[in-house]
């Protein structure tokens, strides 16, 4: 290691310099980024730069000028103007054809088609380095495999130094996933330019040393939609603009929270191109604070199951950045800040889940190409400890200024990157082993998914295939005995607040010994993606007191409960000793039919995907089971299918596709059922928001259960919904409020169009309306209540739950103060109350729930809430005898007073004789609330996340069924079907429908 006077070199430096043993530290940032004088410049295109750059420290020595080149064309070519102009904003399909361009044009661009999005459109991935280098990309790639997979290399050490010395690293950058967020398209065509043509030294090295990998747009359908929406607004100047209420085809912000589940078509196109190209760093492009927030430093907690070696990487690479831009006179610009890392849901957090480095960018932009006076918030423009050079708090601002920091942060992390790639390289190398050796160090060794012919388990083994988790099966049985439990001394609140838990002996506690059997999945820890399959099947704890207050998102996600998949968390490392093979075809797996007869009958263990199995087989005969039975050794519940007059090979395609299993039957077997029938359902959306609901398209595409997808606007236009459909789902619009709903955006200004136009051609395709701001109208509400008092049933959740509250469609069901309680995307166990209700069929005692804050229930026998006293009310008065004996006055007879009720936290407070006299409100029985599902209490409540005063919520309701009319409102506190990654309580939704007809009480 040379000697760097420490003295002479900057505080934040030093310390990675100390802490690395890196080298290259350049101490001299003029020298170091200087250009190339014998390369001529630009001058047209460099003159552009200057105009549009608002001033001139909103640029740097590394992007104030453009080299030229006779052969290459610069994005100008293209745009008709510089990247960053004013007024321009490309579609994705003229980006690519730059990229295109580029790679015709010069060897040191590569253009990879990698896949298309939801709505069919391409995505693509540019490689640009030196043509010698791309030359070598598949040899070198090879080399990289082996470093990423130690296991080919016997996890030898000297070999990966000598893989790693001939080897250069791969760089992966991907912009505009927040389609809002618009500057990294025209950034990224112009830093391609750059790193192919600049003869600057610091470039000439970045090129020969290293693959820049580039995904200029990944979320390409709402790209096009932005760009439509500011088409719009550039041809309406002194109109307000519609919001981009559509980004993706299902979901908006939340596609950088798709890393988890795997839902989305661009996750999956950005994860494998990222492992195929084996990259070191997958660096995500947004846009919000001002003015460059590298939050790869962010704030902790940082997430539990990441190497500590990344730690220091993203240290390394976020201080330096932050300190050549501060070198540049840039203000603004940071790396610590709120975004802790806890989550591994964002699409950059892939590359830390899969043994490489994640980065984010958050630069300013201004949601279009327009030049804007912004106005900061004092917190955005104080000076901190970690903004010395903060930003200026009024500023003229430009996608130019935009494209400059994005171009010159990431050429000087590049640079930086090439220059210490190698140390980079053995990094990757490092975590790669260590993920492969976890069983030997922190453990687990390994999780055992022990929940079969369950289309849950089929999931959740689907999505870690598609994180390229490595799948076995046990060839033999295996029996695990847990570590014994550590005592800990118990607080005594704790044991008074273990409602749910009957009267246990330390000796309960303590785990017992269990044996899988052969053919339970296993998922090894001694591989090198263990790191993913670990942090997704774990649980999570954040502790209350966490210094960090404000989570930046979920706080609790374990896999194994919100899949509802039993999972076995293995320490004993004689696992991997068992005979187990290897699971190469994953449907394979689930295409199972037992017996021979041609009734088939698919067990409900609270399916996700039984009730698509009704609309896939449409034109066979379907029954729905009412009671259990058993058939040929097998056990079924009741909402068990029995499926009749269908073909064989269909029957198998479909059970296939459902990750379900069958045993066919020679007869029906003798138990109640009745047709099966396939509800209509309505999906009703406001054009306020689609994210939250757009999740729930998602999980009904997938499961094959088809809907019309109409607005609140179509409900407040259609008088006889019921004639139209059975089922109205009502999914949460996200934050909104029942005066939103109804209302809609206010009146005043223009008109807001969603719609396919010359001019917007892409927007309007999923749903569309020639003005988004009217809302549901009273006409909607009532339109909703005579759909459900006709029969309909209405589905609701979170905001939409407290809608159909608030509107009165839900009599006696009210929201739960929330008290003290503190949870922050957690998942709660959850108890069933109501076994008999076809709601639960399937189901056994209790459910992991996701909670996104606390909000519960509280059901009366009363359609307003007066409160009516009960046990825990009364307070004895001074008097005679003890605390628990009654007073007796003298000198009268003693009456006894009516005892007071003393219903569970799930119950309604029942009203005696008095209370119920001549009282309008008083519910009729049949028509009262049911309570399908309550929370849970005591030390089981929190599974992962967290919780903080978490008595307030206890044993409240979180799902009920109520009653209007002939029809059914179903109301959940949690949102059952979130993120593609709740779906073990997807089963709750479907059973509702595939029973609407049948959820009414009995009359008594
Ligand atoms: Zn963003």
């Amino acid at each position: 290691m040379p000697v760097i006077s420490r003295l002479r070199c900057p505080l934040a430096f030093c310390a990675l310099v100390v802490s690395t043993g890196l080298v290259q530290a350049q101490t001299n940032i003029d020298a170091a980024f200087a250009r190339d004088p014998k390369q001529p410049v630009d001058q047209s295109y460099t003159d552009h730069i200057k105009q549009y750059t608002t001033q001139p420290y909103f640029n740097s020595p590394l992007t104030d000028y453009l080299p030229a080149s006779d052969t290459v064309p610069t994005p100008a070519k293209l745009l008709g103007d510089v990247s960053g102009a004013p007024g321009i904003l490309p579609y994705a399909e003229d980006v690519y054809a730059y990229f295109r361009l580029l790679e015709k044009s010069t060897p040191r661009v590569k253009v990879f088609s990698i896949g298309h999005t939801e709505e069919g459109r391409e995505m693509i991935a540019a490689a640009v380095a030196d043509e010698s280098l791309l030359a070598k990309m598949q040899e070198n790639g090879e080399r990289l495999a082996k470093l990423g997979d130690p296991r080919t290399i016997n996890l030898d050490d000297a070999k990966a130094k000598k893989l790693v010395s001939t080897s250069f690293p791969v760089y992966y950058i991907t912009g505009t996933i927040h389609s809002p967020e618009t500057g990294a398209p025209t950034a990224l065509m112009e830093l391609a330019y750059r790193l192919a043509v600049d003869d600057s030294p610091y470039i000439q090295y970045i090129r020969t040393h290293m693959i820049v990998l580039i995904t200029p747009v990944v979320e390409v359908d709402g790209r096009d939609r932005m760009v439509d929406i500011y088409k719009w607004h550039l041809a309406h100047p002194k109109e307000q603009w519609p919001r981009l209420v559509y980004w993706g085809h299902y979901v908006a912000h939340d596609n950088n929270r798709d890393a988890m589940a795997m839902t989305l078509d661009l996750t999956r196109n950005v994860l494998d191109t990222y492992l195929k190209f084996h990259a070191q760093v997958l660096h995500d492009l947004h846009e919000s604070v001002p003015f460059l927030y590298d939050n790869t430093v962010g704030d902790g907690p940082y997430n539990a199951w990441v190497d500590p070696l990344l730690n220091g990487e993203w240290a390394m690479l976020g201080w330096n950045n932050v300190q050549q831009m501060t070198a540049f006179g840039m203000p603004g610009v940071f790396t610590h800040g709120d975004f802790d890392t806890w989550s591994p849901g964002y699409l950059m957090f892939l590359a830390a889940m899969h043994n490489g480095i994640s980065r984010l960018y958050e630069t300013f932009g201004n949601g279009g190409a327009d030049t804007e006076k912004r106005i900061l918030d004092p917190d955005e423009y104080a000076r901190t400890w970690y903004k010395p050079n903060p930003p200026l708090p009024v500023v003229m601002w430009s996608q130019r200024n935009n494209n400059n920091y994005e171009q010159t942060a990431l050429l000087s992390t590049l640079s930086f990157f090439a220059q210490n790639g190698q140390q980079f390289l053995l990094n990757y190398y490092t975590k790669a082993k260590r993920s492969v050796e976890k069983p030997q160090t922190s453990g687990p060794t390994a999780y055992v998914l022990d929940e079969p012919a369950s289309s849950r388990q089929a999931e959740l083994l689907r999505t870690l295939a598609l994180q390229h988790v490595e799948i076995s099966r046990l060839s033999a049985p295996f029996t695990y005995t847990p570590p014994a439990k550590r005592v800990k001394p118990e607080k005594d609140d704790d044991k008074s607040n273990d409602k749910d838990k009957t009267e246990k002996t330390d000796n309960d506690d303590q785990p017992k010994p269990e044996t899988f059997p052969a053919g339970s999945c296993v998922i090894r820890m001694d591989q090198p993606y263990s790191r993913i399959a670990d942090a997704l099947l774990d649980r999570q704890y954040w502790a209350p007191d966490d210094p960090q207050k404000h989570p930046y998102d979920d706080t609790g996600w374990s896999f194994g409960d919100l899949f509802h998949v039993k999972t076995v968390r293995v320490t004993d490392p004689a696992i991997l000793k068992v005979k187990m093979e290897a699971v190469s075809d994953l449907n394979a797996e689930f295409d199972k039919v037992a017996g021979s007869g041609s009734v088939y009958a698919v067990n409900n263990a609270s399916e996700v995907s039984l009730l698509g199995l009704r609309y896939v087989l449409k034109d066979a005969t379907i029954s729905v089971t009412d009671k259990v039975f058993d058939a040929n050794g097998h056990h079924f519940e009741p909402g068990s299918l029995l499926i009749q007059n269908v073909d064989a090979a269909r029957v198998k395609a479909a059970l296939e596709k459902a990750g379900l299993s069958a045993v066919s039957l020679r007869a029906m077997p003798s138990v109640a059922a009745h047709p099966a029938e396939a509800p209509r359902i309505a999906f009703m959306h406001t054009w306020l928001a689609t994210q939250t609901e757009g999740w729930w398209r998602e999980a009904f595409d997938r499961m094959n259960v088809p809907y019309d997808y109409i607005s609140t606007q179509t409900v407040a236009a259609t008088p006889d919904l019921r004639t139209k459909y059975d089922v109205i789902i009502f999914a949460p619009v996200g934050r909104s409020t029942t005066q939103l709903i109804v209302n809609g955006m206010p009146m005043w200004g223009n008109p807001l169009p969603w719609q396919k136009t010359d001019l917007t051609p892409n927007l309007g395709r999923i749903d569309s309306t020639p003005d988004m701001r009217p809302g549901l109208t009273y006409a909607g509400v009532e339109h909703l209540r005579d759909f459900v008092s006709k029969g309909g049933l209405l589905i609701t959740s979170e905001d939409t739950a407290q809608f159909a509250i608030d509107m009165g469609l839900a009599p006696g069901v009210f929201v739960a103060p929330k008290g003290n309680v503190k949870v922050v995307g957690s998942v709660l166990n959850a108890v069933f109350v109501d076994k008999a209700s076809p709601i639960a069929n399937g189901f056994d005692k209790e459910l992991g729930v996701y909670s996104a804050d606390g909000m519960a229930f509280t059901v009366a026998n009363t359609s307003v809430n007066r409160h009516i006293e009960t046990q825990k009310d009364f307070k004895r008065p001074t008097g005679r005898g003890g605390p628990g004996d009654d007073d007796i006055p003298e000198d009268r007879p003693y009456v006894a007073a009516e005892p007071l009720p003393s219903p569970k936290g799930w119950e309604p407070t029942p009203l005696n004789e008095e209370e119920a006299r001549n009282n309008v409100y008083l519910i009729p029985e049949q028509y009262r609330p049911d309570v399908i599902l309550r929370f849970g209490s005591g030390k089981g409540f929190l599974l992962s996340g967290l919780l903080d005063g978490g008595s307030a919520i206890e044993e409240k309701p979180v799902v009920v069924d109520a009653h209007l009319g002939d029809g059914n409102v179903l109301l959940f506190a949690t949102n059952p079907v979130y993120r593609g990654e709740t779906l073990g309580s997807y089963a709750l939704v479907f059973n509702a429908i595939q029973n609407f007809d049948r959820l009414a009480k009995p009359v008594k």
